[in-house]
């Protein structure tokens, strides 16, 4: 075992207790969303962290009392050395009904193995050893002669794009890990948006028209919202079958790629013929695609389907895509990440990961979605990596194994000191921050 290793290995062991004080402090603010709007105290929590470790910090508010912090560690010789991104969510899923959980949700518990508690997974677990990494770093004296940046962003669960408002700020690196929940595999993902889609006549007509509209000589060229509506959920139907059996994409199952009708409202009254109706739509899609590729393919599907109904063609369907937010907006998007396995970083993840583990890293696709997306739309080569299983995101007495938790801060605490001090392959790339 190389030195560097073996001191990891048996430093991150003995203060594991460190580790673990970290992740309750993190545990202990309840930072569910929805409803959200509750995040000031952890990330002042991870802000002052940051600071006593040697970051400069930067915190403001995407939304009232939820400000993203961002810290970040310049390098002796950022212009020439890789810098790195870590990126994580402080948000955490609803609890739901407290009584059915057998440990207090925002309390870590330690038992056979695991640890208990909202976030243990999705991703308080892994946003805990981030920080404990920087500090191991900093007590270990280890010179880094990129930059590190730390993202502490809030939104993820609610479609709330914190990560991209860092993006848009310019915050960029020669590489980015967004370290939610994988299992510890090396993935890039598909990716979501959703959408409203509105049928809306110009007039209103009183219920007694109906038969007016519908039978022969009524004479009012007039109909239903609702009804034509029907025609765009089955032709949304038929695009979803034809992705599914067109469209493949290597790490997922066929026709994962759903257009899902998710809600629908319309009508105002049974006294009237509907004037108005909306369509909530959900749309997953592969990692070689992308959201604005996706919303030009369903448009023009639907406004074909459009053009050959004769009441629909003199009124035009109306598209709202996406949002920042689902609580504000009703709206969101996750766009898709695409992996580069011959990317230099992430080979060098894989063999930090094999000397950790002694097994090779699982590489592929995530099941779910995260904020790596944005990362990846941003230009920066991005991999999503942390311990945490699937199934226990937003899952009653939710855990994390112990051993995940300190495998991985033995890679982290290797990866980003063997990553930060590699010569950038284009040091003209531009180094903002
Ligand atoms: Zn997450």
């Amino acid at each position: 075992m190389p030195a560097l290793q073996k001191d990891v290995a048996s430093l991150v062991e003995e203060r594991q207790d460190e580790l673990l004080q970290i992740l309750s402090d993190l545990i202990r603010f309840r930072t569910v969303s929805p409803p959200a709007r509750n995040t000031v105290e952890a990330q002042q929590y991870v802000e002052a962290f940051l600071k006593k470790t040697g970051f400069e910090t930067t915190s403001w508010d995407v939304f009232p009392n939820d400000p993203n912090v961002v810290g970040v560690k310049k390098g002796i010789d950022s212009a020439h050395y890789n810098s790195l991104i870590m990126n994580g969510h402080i948000d955490v899923a609803d609890v739901g009904d407290i009584s059915v959980w057998t440990v207090p949700p925002f309390e870590l518990t330690k038992k056979d193995g695991f640890l208990y508690g909202r976030g243990t997974s999705d991703m308080k677990g892994a946003l805990a050893v981030g920080l404990f990494a920087v500090k191991l770093l900093h007590d270990m004296d280890i010179t880094l002669k990129g930059d590190l940046q730390i993202q502490s962003v809030i939104g993820e669960e609610a479609g709330e794009a914190g990560t991209l408002s860092c993006t848009e700020k310019g915050y960029t690196a020669d590489f980015a890990l967004v370290i939610d929940g994988s299992d510890l595999h090396i993935q890039g993902q598909g990716g979501v948006i959703t959408g409203w889609i509105t049928v809306k006549s110009k007039e209103v007509f009183h219920d007694a028209m109906r038969m007016k509209m519908i039978h022969a000589g009524g004479g009012i060229k007039g109909a239903s919202a609702i009804e034509k509506m029907m025609k765009i959920i089955e032709g949304l139907q038929e695009l979803e079958r034809v992705w599914a059996v067109t469209k493949q994409y290597a790490g997922f199952l066929p026709g994962t790629n759903t257009i899902n009708p998710a809600v629908i409202e319309g009508g105002r009254h049974a006294a009237f013929v509907a004037d108005e109706c909306r369509l909530w739509i959900t749309v997953h899609f592969y990692p070689n695609e992308t959201y604005q590729s996706v919303i030009e393919e369903i448009e023009h599907h639907l406004q074909c389907i459009a053009m050959a109904d004769p009441w629909l063609r003199e009124h035009p369907l109306y598209f709202k895509w996406g949002g920042k937010s689902m609580i504000e907006e009703r709206g969101e998007i996750f766009p898709a990440l695409e992996l580069s396995r011959d990317h230099q970083a992430i080979r060098l993840l894989e063999q930090v990961h094999q000397q950790v583990m002694a097994a090779p890293a699982v590489v592929g696709m995530s099941k779910t979605v995260t904020d790596a997306g944005w990362l990846g739309e941003a230009g920066i080569p991005t991999a999503i990596y942390g311990p945490g299983k699937l199934e226990e995101a937003h899952a009653i007495d939710e855990k994390l194994a112990m051993k995940d938790l300190l495998d991985f801060t033995k890679t982290l605490v290797q990866f980003i000191p063997a990553w930060c001090n590699t010569k950038k392959a284009n040091p003209n790339k531009n180094n903002r921050f």
